[in-house]
């Protein structure tokens, strides 16, 4: 088990949390290794090894440090980037670049050089002019790129508005409009500097069916078999993107792998049949699933207002800077106070941050056991989207994160410090 009480004490891979607290401080960021390793197993048991010819590219935006890359590296994973910063995260962990994937709405020319100078695996093009620029770079620097096209398959996924990515109206894709979608295929199946290797889709996130993907996979499919009756083309490769969701709360019913993968690869290998082709590479990515319930976040509680027949506010050290998800699109956790975990949830409180904004707000009506200032506060399932969409407003410095693994524990990001945060401000010559 990762999460246990012992003693009244809340224990993560382990390690005893509010010993974890006292000794790197709070807000604490807490990634288990266990539970990281136990999902890319399932990755590896259900998926990889299951299907010959696929892979599974961990979506770097969900949480990447360069001690991650090391993790995913190990477990057999691609990693999937979505910035000049992650790639060079990767580079700096020295990851492997053919196993590297860039995806991303607006690559900028300098990203676009860097992932062609370092060779990486795949560029999912998102835009129509993006393979021109890709084509030049790669004429100038005497290469050939792989790319796929990432697809806007039209469907309405069941989850928040800005986590849905796959219907028409979406800044993410290219719309499969006849007159567009042809034209930039035939383009990239003539270029000298350009693999076609086939299309990209990513419906969205934290979904709880399947589904969109299945619709989305239909499309493709069609295009596919387009791309072969107009051009005798077969694209060796598919890409169907992530979005598994986890388990924030009692009320989200997670599925397995299984449950997606299963039945879309029996609708590819029925098509491979039909069309009487190599079934496509398949190629999945990953990202809050692997690591968002295998991290948790550890606070100190504060100031605690008890607004008598209203609201009873329990302030913890942190919130919408380490953890933007419930501002931002109303997201739910669930939390425990660690160092009471035997005691009955008998107070019906708000769980808020210390930032200057009503919209703090890290739980609301959460039931807890009776809590006092000074007592730990721990956050699960946050280790995908909070770390990696921490800020720095109300100059709050970004909490450290420590790897956990059978009681033992390691800072793999050190906390930022009030030096740190001004680093980069300078007074010009007219202020002096
Ligand atoms: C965000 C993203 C993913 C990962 O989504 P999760 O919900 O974290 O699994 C995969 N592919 C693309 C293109 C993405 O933008």
């Amino acid at each position: 088990m990762i999460k246990e009480i012992k003693n009244n004490i809340l224990y993560f891979d382990g390690c005893n949390t509010v010993e974890l607290a006292e000794k790197y401080g709070t807000p604490l960021y807490v990634m288990s290794e266990t539970a990281i390793v136990e999902k890319c197993k399932e990755i590896r048991d259900t998926f990889l090894n299951k299907y010959e010819r696929t892979r599974a590219a961990y979506a770097a935006k969900a949480f990447l440090t360069l001690s991650m890359c090391r993790i995913i590296e190990r477990e057999g994973l691609c990693l999937d980037v979505v910035s000049g910063g992650e790639l060079y995260t990767a580079i700096k962990a020295n990851f492997p670049a053919e196993k590297i994937e860039f995806n991303g709405n607006n690559k900028s020319i300098g990203e676009l050089e860097l992932a062609i100078d370092y060779n990486i695996g795949r560029i999912i093009v998102d835009g129509l002019d993006e393979l021109d620029i890709i084509e030049g770079i790669c004429k100038k620097k005497g290469k050939k790129t792989n790319i796929l096209y990432r697809i806007t398959p039209g469907v309405k996924s069941d989850s928040h508005d800005y986590i849905v990515t796959g219907k028409k109206d979406s800044k993410f894709g290219i719309p499969l409009d006849d007159e567009v979608i042809f034209p930039a295929i035939e383009k990239a199946i003539n270029s000298p500097h350009i693999n076609f290797m086939g299309f990209h889709f990513h419906v969205g996130s934290q979904l709880l069916n399947n589904e969109s993907h299945l619709k989305a996979l239909g499309t493709a499919l069609k295009l596919i078999k387009d791309i072969i009756d107009k051009y005798n083309y077969v694209t060796p490769e598919l890409n169907i993107g992530g979005g598994f969701g986890i388990k924030y709360t009692d009320d989200d019913d997670k599925k397995s792998y299984a449950y997606f993968l299963d039945p879309m690869m029996e609708r590819i290998e029925e098509f491979s049949k039909e069309m009487n082709i190599t079934r496509p590479e398949i190629v999945i990515e990953p990202g809050r699933s692997i690591v968002g319930e295998s991290g948790i976040t550890l606070y100190t509680i504060g100031t605690i207002k008890d607004i008598k027949g209203i609201r009873k506010y329990v302030s913890v050290d942190g919130g919408m800077t380490d953890n933007i998800r419930p501002a931002l699109y109303q997201a739910k956790y669930e939390g425990i106070v660690a160092n009471k975990a035997d005691m009955a949830k008998t107070d019906l409180v708000t769980i808020s941050g210390k930032c200057c904004e009503s919209g703090d707000i890290l739980i609301k009506d959460a039931h807890i056991a009776i809590a006092e200032r000074g007592d730990i506060f721990a956050v699960f399932s946050t280790g995908a989207y909070g770390y990696s969409m921490a800020s720095n407003y109300n100059k709050n410095p970004v909490p450290a994160t420590v790897l956990v693994k059978d009681g033992k524990s390691e800072i793999i990001v050190k906390r930022q410090t009030y030096d740190h945060m001004i680093a980069n401000e300078v007074i010009p010559e007219s202020l002096k």
